[in-house]
C-alpha cells in the first residue's frame, strides 16, 4: 500500500515572512495520518520552514539542486547545503526548469543521483507538451524521460523515487487532465519502471499527478489505483486550499 503524497510547489512565490505565516496557519491542519504533506519552497525560505516544521508531519522540499556538491557554480545550491538545513525532498526536472533553464534528461539524472547521495527524496517531473500529446507521443515522452531519470539507480533507490506526471498543457491553465487520462499515463509510467527493474520496485514507486489540481478535483485523482498523490502549484499557495488538498488525500 503506497502512502499518498501531496506536495505544494510554490515556484517563485512567497517571501520568507509570507512562508512563515503560511506554515503557522497550516500547522496541525495540513497534517493527516497516512498522508505525506510536503511544501517545496524557494531556497531562501527553507531555513525558516524547516525550523518551523520541526515536530510536525509537514516535510519541506526544495525546487531544484545542483548535481555537484561544491564548486564554482555561481548562484547554485547543492544537496549538501539542503541536507544541512534538514530539507527532505527536492523537485527535479520540473517542466519549467526543462523549458527555461535548459535542463536535459542527462542533467535530471545527475540531479537524481545527487539527491540520493545526500539523503533527499527526489520528486522527478515528467510530462508531455501539447504538441506531443496531439502527435500521440505522450507515452513515448514519458518513457524516455522516466528511463533517463532512473539510469544508474539501484532498485532500492528506485523504489524511493516519487514521480510527478505533469502534462505541460495542464500546468497553470485550469485545463486539468481527466482522472482517467492521467491514470492511463501513470499506469504506463509504472509499467516503464517494471521494465527497468521489476514489479515489486514499480509497486513501491509513488506517482503523482500534477496540473491544475484543486481541492475540488483532488479526490478524483486519488481514487485512481495508480495515482498516489499530487504535485500542486497555484492551489498550494493559499493555506485553506493546501489544507483541503492534504485532507482530501485521506
Ligand atoms: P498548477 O497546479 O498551478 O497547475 O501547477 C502544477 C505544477 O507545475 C506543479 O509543479
Amino acid at each position: 500500500m503506497r502512502k499518498p503524497i501531496i506536495a505544494g510547489n510554490w515556484k517563485m512565490f512567497k517571501t520568507v515572512s509570507e512562508a512563515e505565516a503560511f506554515l503557522a496557519e497550516v500547522k496541525g491542519k495540513a497534517e493527516v495520518e497516512g498522508v505525506d504533506s510536503v511544501i517545496c519552497a524557494p531556497y531562501i525560505a527553507l531555513p525558516a520552514l524547516t525550523k518551523a516544521a520541526q515536530g510536525t508531519k509537514i516535510g519541506i522540499g526544495a525546487q531544484n539542486l545542483h548535481f555537484e556538491d561544491n564548486g564554482a557554480y555561481t548562484g547554485e545550491i547543492s544537496g549538501i547545503m539542503l541536507k544541512d538545513l534538514n530539507v527532505s525532498y527536492v523537485i527535479i526536472g520540473h517542466s519549467e526548469r526543462r523549458a527555461y533553464f535548459a535542463e536535459t534528461d542527462e542533467i535530471v539524472n545527475k540531479k537524481v543521483h545527487a539527491a540520493f547521495k545526500h539523503g533527499l527524496t527526489p520528486i522527478v517531473c515528467v510530462g508531455e507538451k501539447l504538441e506531443e500529446r496531439e502527435a500521440d507521443q505522450t507515452k513515448n515522452v514519458c518513457n524516455v524521460q522516466t528511463t533517463a531519470a532512473f539510469q544508474g539507480l539501484s532498485a532500492e533507490q528506485a523504489a524511493q523515487v516519487v514521480i510527478a506526471y505533469e502534462p505541460i498543457w495542464a500546468i497553470g491553465t485550469g485545463k486539468s487532465s481527466t482522472a482517467a487520462d492521467a491514470e492511463d499515463v501513470i499506469a504506463y509510467i509504472r509499467d516503464v519502471v517494471v521494465g527497468l527493474y521489476n514489479q515489486e520496485t514499480a509497486d513501491a514507486v509513488r506517482i503523482q499527478y500534477g496540473g491544475s489540481v484543486k481541492p475540488n478535483n483532488i479526490k478524483e485523482y486519488l481514487a485512481q489505483p495508480n495515482i498516489d498523490g499530487a504535485l500542486v502549484g497555484g492551489a498550494s499557495l493559499e493555506p485553506a486550499s493546501y489544507i483541503e488538498l492534504v485532507q482530501g488525500a485521506k
